[in-house]
């Protein structure tokens, strides 16, 4: 069953929300770019960290995958978010399957790219969450539409 329905919040609209009960705040209610740069860290080395122990706990390290055969994995869950906008669903379309255990559509695939990037990363010791905060202040300093490309 598709599901069309766009109402409801942003999962981004109440993140400072959710922020403010995790990190304290200075006085004028403003997350020092430090503070937030190492909750966005330890966030995603934590997820990585959790995906892993999830794929061993779930059989998936027997034997583990090859660095790249966790490459295909991720492209398999790009492909699978293709096959759903194909498919005529709305990027921000979910419905549930499984008796409504199991989320669909393609922002479950896309959490299946994270989660699989996680994992890949965790099982090279990878410091994920470090590189995502350099790379993301790195682009801050990259030049209006560098390179002059379309996209
Ligand atoms: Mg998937």
């Amino acid at each position: 069953m598709v599901n069309f329905d766009l109402t409801g919040e942003h999962p981004w609209v109440s993140v400072p929300e959710k922020l403010d009960s995790v990190i304290e705040l200075n006085e004028d209610d403003i997350i020092e770019e430090e503070v937030l740069n190492q909750v966005i860290e330890d966030g995603i080395n934590c997820m990585a960290q959790l995906a892993f122990e999830n794929a061993d706990a779930k059989g998936f390290h027997n034997p583990p995958p090859s660095f790249p055969e966790s490459l295909a994995l991720i492209h398999s869950e790009v492909s699978e978010a293709l096959e759903d906008y194909r498919k005529g669903h709305l990027p921000q379309a979910i419905w549930y399957t499984d008796e409504g255990k199991k989320i669909c559509g393609i922002g479950s695939e896309l959490a299946d790219v994270v989660i699989r990037v996680g994992h890949l990363a965790a099982m090279h010791k990878i410091d994920l969450g470090s590189i995502v905060v350099q790379k993301m202040e790195y682009n801050k300093t990259r030049s209006h539409r560098h390179g002059n490309k379309v996209l």
